[in-house]
């Protein structure tokens, strides 16, 4: 790029160099000429001008002293006076050597030139002819040096001889004698010519006037080494490019080479990648910026791959504690830390669903958060202290809806009970896949518009750190720790409906023979630590087979499950009934004595008694059964549960014994002695509060009656 104009230039400037040179040196030469020609026209003019002198004496001597005046003044050379025949009648001594060359002659290859000479006619008064008077001048060297020194170039004069050029006399120095008759040689008329060695030539042919054949010469004004002085100016140019392009590779190129290298490097993880910055210009600026790019991606890398081993411990304690235990408490506590610890959350809460009331069932961060509103009791019961009815405030609506919520602090949220915040995020949950599974996107259960949806509950989390609002990252991190919460809800339910399942009997709902060993050592053992009684009833229905026989055992299977639902509808809440087995039952009545016992007891059986159990199939038929009850106290008649059972199954065998239809009390203990009761069956029951059911008992059936035996 930048050789191609200097190299332009350089051919221009010589060229032009050239011409200036050559039109000079012509224009010079051409001067030379005219000045020659003046010079050798005046000697001519000089040489005739002595010859009239001479030819105008008037005799021989006249003539011969006027020549020797005019040689004496230097007019001429010689003096020559002829005849009319030509021959010499008189001449000066030390004339020049022949050939001489007439000025009015003009052949230019006439010969060699030794003398110029001029010719006048000699004639005497009349006008006859009397020969010629001629006068002449030697062309020597020191005419050629004098012509020279007028005109101020080089001149030389030709041999004149026909057909090649020879040096006659020249003022050339020898050096260059050779080249510039070389260049006289090709030289036609008046052209210049340059010969190899800087000089220009000219020739002057002979004329009339100037019969002389000459050659002039100047030397070039051109600088001797102009070519080379260009030639050493491009090859500087081209240094200097060369120079130029690898300074030029030096400040731009490589720093993009250096900055191509790390970008490569960064987009292959090594985020320690730095490139140095050079300069202050935009490759300096830009080597800065992807310094200050490349250390911030590596900050925010690492914050993500701590916060992602965070998350990891946090996940593991998770997994851990969901998998080792049933503690819903723990296992929400911990649900809760992991959802405040990924989404950075100063705050939060797990609520559930009781009875349309959302209760706090643990928190963290919220002291100092309540409403003076909800008073320092809240505030000491701590999470408990968190309840909100299902469809007020924030989570009370996020609750009735099945939908999350999230944004800023809500003055009605907290009107209702919430603790005050700047934001909030807060998920529902319900049992998996629930309506409000927040795993389903999915809207309010439809069946229960507005009123409590099936969400088991709600996890909320409160101002988040850095001030800024919960955005939808922190959402969806929420569901998936809801969804955790929500099968940890859902599995203890299930394992307590297994335990519970475990504990009853499918048949009647009643407890099971295997609670009934379990709730009797405990009973007996509060009892007796808190010196109280505990009645045990025993109850066989009558004449079951006969049931079962008559109508079919699915009709004998439902005289069961209405009987137990008589049982449990004519005793408190605090009371225990159990399906035994078959059609044999027990009933436990924590501090209730003899009197009491006898009074359900009472009850029980006209409750089975007093309506008969309509058969499904049969017609609008009934069936009528009776049951018959024993009865043991304890420390009454045992000291022990199962011998407390064993007493009322005794006391049982007697009431069947008896003729069926009504109970008996287990026999008294020998040791120590007890006092027996005179309670009449029937008789009203003491003043603890027993019995809800009064007014169904009536008095004793008159022919089944009777306390012990
Ligand atoms: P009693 O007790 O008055 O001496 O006469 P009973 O007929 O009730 O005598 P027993 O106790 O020997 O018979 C119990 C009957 O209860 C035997 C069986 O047919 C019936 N039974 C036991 N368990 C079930 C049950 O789960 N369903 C039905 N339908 N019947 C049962
Ligand atoms: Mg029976
Ligand atoms: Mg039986």
């Amino acid at each position: 790029m930048v050789l191609g104009p200097v190299l332009l230039g350089a051919f221009f400037v010589g060229l032009t160099m050239t011409t200036v040179d050559r039109n000079r040196a012509a224009e010079r030469l051409g001067l030379a000429a005219a000045t020659v020609r003046t010079s050798v026209d005046a000697l001519c003019q000089q040489l005739r001008a002595a010859a009239d002198a001479v030819a105008l004496a008037p005799d021989a001597a006249g003539r011969a002293g006027t020549a020797g005046q005019v040689v004496g003044r230097g007019l001429a050379a010689a003096v020559l006076v002829t005849d009319v025949a030509g021959v010499p009648t008189y001449a000066t001594p030390g004339a020049p050597a022949a050939p001489w060359r007439d000025c009015g002659a003009a052949d230019p290859a006439a010969g060699p030139v030794a003398a110029l000479a001029a010719r006048v006619a000699l004639r005497d008064r009349a006008g006859g002819d009397l020969g010629a008077v001629v006068t002449a001048q030697p062309v020597d060297p020191g005419l050629v040096a004098r012509l020279a020194a007028v005109t101020g170039v080089a001149v030389t004069l030709l041999d004149g001889a026909p057909g090649s050029v020879g040096v006659a006399q020249t003022t050339e120095a020898p050096a260059v004698r050779d080249g510039v008759l070389a260049a006289a040689r090709r030289a036609a008329g008046d052209q210049v010519t340059g010969t190899g060695d800087g000089r220009y030539v000219r020739r002057v042919l002979p004329a009339p006037g100037q019969p002389l054949p000459l050659v002039l010469s100047v030397p070039s004004e051109q600088p001797p080494d102009l070519y080379a002085a260009l030639v050493g100016a491009v090859l500087l140019a081209g240094l200097l490019a060369v120079a130029a392009a690898w300074r030029l590779a030096r400040v731009t190129t490589r720093p993009l080479v250096e900055l191509a290298g790390a970008a490569d490097r960064v987009a292959h993880g090594d985020l320690a990648t730095r490139v140095p910055v050079r300069s202050r210009d935009e490759l300096g600026r830009l080597a800065g910026a992807f310094n200050r790019m490349t250390r911030e991606t590596g900050i925010y890398v690492q914050a993500l791959t701590s916060s992602r081993d965070q998350l990891r411990g946090h996940l593991a304690v998770l997994g851990d504690t969901l998998a080792s235990t049933h503690d819903l408490q723990r296992i929400l506590r911990v649900i809760l830390h992991s959802a405040i610890a990924a989404t950075g959350a100063r705050a939060g809460a797990v609520l559930l669903v009781d009875g349309g009331v959302l209760v706090g069932r643990c928190a963290e961060g919220l002291d100092g958060r309540w409403s003076p509103d909800a008073g320092v009791e809240a505030e000491a019961a701590g999470a408990a202290g968190l309840r909100v009815p299902v469809g007020a405030g924030i989570v009370g609506a996020v609750a009735a809806t099945g939908q999350p919520r999230r944004g800023r602090a809500d003055p009605v949220a907290e009107a209702a009970g919430e603790p005050r915040c700047e934001t909030y995020v807060a998920v529902p949950f319900a049992a998996p896949g629930g309506p409000a599974d927040p795993g389903i996107r999915s809207g309010v259960d439809p069946g229960t518009p507005g009123g409590p949806a099936a969400a088991l509950g709600v996890l909320v989390l409160y101002d988040r750190l850095g001030g800024d609002e919960f955005d939808d990252a922190d959402l969806e991190t929420l569901r998936t720790f809801a969804g955790h919460a929500a099968v940890a809800v859902d599995n203890v339910r299930v394992h307590e409906e297994a335990q519970r399942l475990s504990l009853t009997d499918p048949l009647t709902g009643l407890w099971n023979y295997r609670y009934l060993r379990e709730s009797i050592r405990r009973e007996v053992e509060r009892a007796s630590r808190f010196g109280r009684m505990l009645s045990v009833l025993a109850l066989d229905l009558d004449r079951f087979k006969e049931v079962n026989d008559t109508w079919g055992h699915a009709a004998g299977d439902a005289v069961l499950v209405e009987f137990a639902r008589r049982v449990r509808g004519e005793i408190r809440e605090v009371d225990l009934a159990f399906r035994q087995g078959g059609e044999e039952f027990v009933v436990l009545l924590p501090e209730t004595d003899a009197r009491g016992a006898a009074i359900v007891a009472e009850r029980l059986g006209a409750a089975t008694r007093d309506t008969p159990v309509p058969v499904d199939s049969g017609g609008g038929a009934r069936i009528r059964v009776t049951v018959s009850v024993g009865i043991a106290v304890y420390p009454d008649h045992a000291s022990t549960g199962e011998q407390v059972l064993d007493a009322a199954d005794d006391a049982l065998y007697a009431a069947k014994a008896a003729g069926r239809d009504t109970w008996r009390l287990a026999e008294a203990r020998p040791w120590p002695p007890v006092e027996e009761l005179a309670v009449p069956a029937g008789s009203v029951s003491p003043a603890d509060g027993l019995p809800r059911a009064g007014g169904a008992s009536s008095g004793p059936h008159p022919s089944q009656h009777g306390l012990g035996r």
